[in-house]
């Protein structure tokens, strides 16, 4: 099968925007720096990159005739947001565990920006207080046999909807868009830069851009601070996802690029890079970042620019998966 032949359920806009930016990359003064905006892709609670993820997720949930969307994340998840307002677009239900993934003692943590929005949308937001972890848990299962057992039909998403047979695919498709997008603006994007966690998003993009003719690099991120965990998850993800859509060879392990450094410690905690990195970002470019994913990835992106370890002539593509509704539960950084 192709990518094409796999149902999709239209969540976002269309192509998501692809715009320079150009204070930033006059501020590194080496490669020109773009960004596609999958903060801005959809009109459903600010969008992101698992609204992506969902489009191809949903015809199956429709297929299985389920009646309620179960999903898993922390308290600032915003996956689980996302999974609360395609619950809301399709007429379905929503049961999200949010667990304690980071320890971050802001008070309003599990009242403000995305859980809120969850609960705005009718989800049944149920708090755990479990650890970060991306794997299966017992307290979905809970959630899930709770369904079961009011006479529902469950439909469980994964964390990030990434460890899901389908989970990569919505990025395949993005690297599919950003080839028409190259034809319509004249540049091509010899390097990509994206954050990774759960590991669909940017397992989903190498997937994708192997199929295509000229090779370019795509740089993962990691955010998770646990590089091993996250390397694996996108490894996996991505030659399962090659497969699903037909191409025709192995991946290479060089095309499978996962780098640490600035994840800090602890996933959700952010460290000084990261607030340089959310600082530059805004002041230069007026767009927002978070201080758990896309202030650690443009953390990692200032260095490899300034650093040149990204060239001077190359074309960047910087991959914005959203995130900003989080920024409300990090009130205390910025104060002054
Ligand atoms: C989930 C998320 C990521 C990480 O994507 P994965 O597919 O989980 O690796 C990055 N940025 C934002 C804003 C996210 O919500």
């Amino acid at each position: 099968m192709a990518l094409q032949d796999f149902p999709r359920y239209p969540l976002t806009f269309g192509p998501s925007p692809v715009h320079p930016l150009q204070r930033l990359s006059e501020h590194l003064g080496g490669a020109r720096i773009w960004a596609k905006r999958e903060d801005c892709n959809s009109g459903l609670a600010f969008g992101g990159n698992k609204t992506r993820k969902l489009e191809y997720i949903v015809p199956d949930v429709l297929a299985q005739g389920a009646d309620t969307l179960v999903s898993i994340g922390g308290y600032q998840s915003n996956h689980t947001r996302q999974v609360a307002a395609v619950a809301a677009r399709l007429g379905l239900k929503a049961v999200l565990v949010q667990e304690k993934w980071v320890d971050w003692p802001d008070v309003v943590n599990d009242r403000v920006g995305n859980i809120q929005l969850s609960r705005i949308m009718g989800a049944d937001v149920r708090l755990d207080p479990s650890g970060f972890g991306v794997g299966f848990k017992d307290s979905w299962r809970r959630a899930l046999e709770d369904v079961r057992e009011a006479g529902g039909v469950p439909y469980g998403i994964p964390a990030g909807a990434s460890d899901h047979k389908l989970g990569g695919l919505g990025f395949a498709n993005w690297a599919d868009e950003v080839a028409v997008q190259e034809q319509e603006l004249g540049v091509f994007f010899d390097t990509i830069v994206v954050c990774s966690v759960t590991g669909s998003t940017h397992a989903g993009m190498i997937a994708g851009f192997a199929g295509q003719d000229r090779p370019r690099r795509v740089i993962g991120i990691d955010a998770s601070a646990r590089i091993t965990e996250t390397r694996e998850q996108v490894e996996r993800i991505a030659r399962n996802t090659a497969e699903l859509i037909g191409l025709d060879r192995e991946l290479r392990d060089d095309e499978i690029t996962v780098l640490e450094g600035w994840a800090g410690d602890y996933y959700g905690i952010p460290v000084e890079s990261t607030l340089e990195a959310m600082r530059l970002t805004g002041r230069l470019e007026g767009v927002i970042i978070d201080p758990v994913y896309e202030g650690k990835s443009m953390a990692g992106l200032i260095d490899l620019v300034s650093s040149s370890e990204i060239p001077k002539d190359s074309n960047v593509l910087y991959a914005h998966l959203g995130g900003q509704p989080a920024v409300n539960a990090y009130s205390a950084l910025f104060t002054g």
